[in-house]
């Protein structure tokens, strides 16, 4: 089996052939890893390869592995990209640099009035569900273009872009589409006035579609930890 820091740096080759086909600059794609389900041990070792940003999906797993991984906390960047319930945006608003997962003002409202003055202002992106599928948590087109606005102008959030997790496709061609719908999002937000400089789209299987999309992060997992434990998917 391959280690983590000879994944990660597979992984940056992909990445920066995907950024070569797609005319771009390497540096302009950030990578998140996402080390959801991975004990602290491993992302000690990504971070010992030079990784900063990790993703979490579970708040609880996330504050366990901050706590393990305290000496680490001014030099990595914690992403939470798991669904957020309104009794734990305390504990987050107060643990976590970035949110990708905001889907309904009044998260984006309480995440502002708990983040602790202290602290930089929380980093957030507006969930969509880009593909509209019924199971799937995020806003739709039109609840984006509505919310936006108003999660832009509280005072302690910085709406930084949109993140979408689109449902599986094979080929690049139908793994392109929800990713471009995600872009015009983005582009048209923009076009309003919304200073967003990030788009969060891209995993293991369709970073290459992603970044030909114009994804400024992409929430890698599988290509870099391995496969996680099937209940915990
Ligand atoms: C798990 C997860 C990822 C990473 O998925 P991989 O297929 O393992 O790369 C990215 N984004 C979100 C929201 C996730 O839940």
């Amino acid at each position: 089996m391959s280690s983590i820091a000879e994944n990660l740096q597979d992984l940056m080759l992909r990445l920066r052939r995907a950024c070569e086909q797609a005319q771009r600059a390497a540096k302009d794609v950030t990578l998140l890893a996402v080390s959801k389900t991975c004990p602290a041990n491993a992302v000690r070792q990504a971070f010992a390869a030079g990784q900063r940003d990790f993703g979490e999906n579970y708040v609880q797993e996330a504050l366990d592995k901050m706590a393990a991984l305290a000496e680490l906390r001014t030099q990595i960047s914690w992403h939470l990209i798991g669904p957020l319930q309104s009794n734990k945006t305390r504990v987050v608003a107060e643990h976590f640099d970035w949110v990708h997962s905001v889907d309904r003002l009044k998260i984006a409202q309480r995440l502002s009035e708990q983040r602790p003055a202290y602290l930089p202002p929380l980093q957030v992106c507006l969930q969509v569900n880009i593909s509209g599928e019924a199971s799937k948590s995020g806003l739709s087109a039109a609840e984006l273009l509505a919310v936006a606005p108003a999660v832009a102008a509280l005072p302690r959030l910085q709406l930084r872009g949109l993140m979408a997790v689109p449902a599986p496709a094979d080929d690049l061609a139908a793994q392109r589409a929800p990713h471009r719908a995600l872009a015009l999002l983005w582009a048209q937000l923009r076009g309003e006035g919304l200073a967003l400089d990030t788009l969060s789209m891209g995993m293991s299987h369709d970073l290459e579609a992603a970044v030909l999309e114009g994804a400024t992060l992409v929430r890698v997992g599988t290509a870099i930890f391995g496969a996680r434990p099937a209940k915990a998917a």
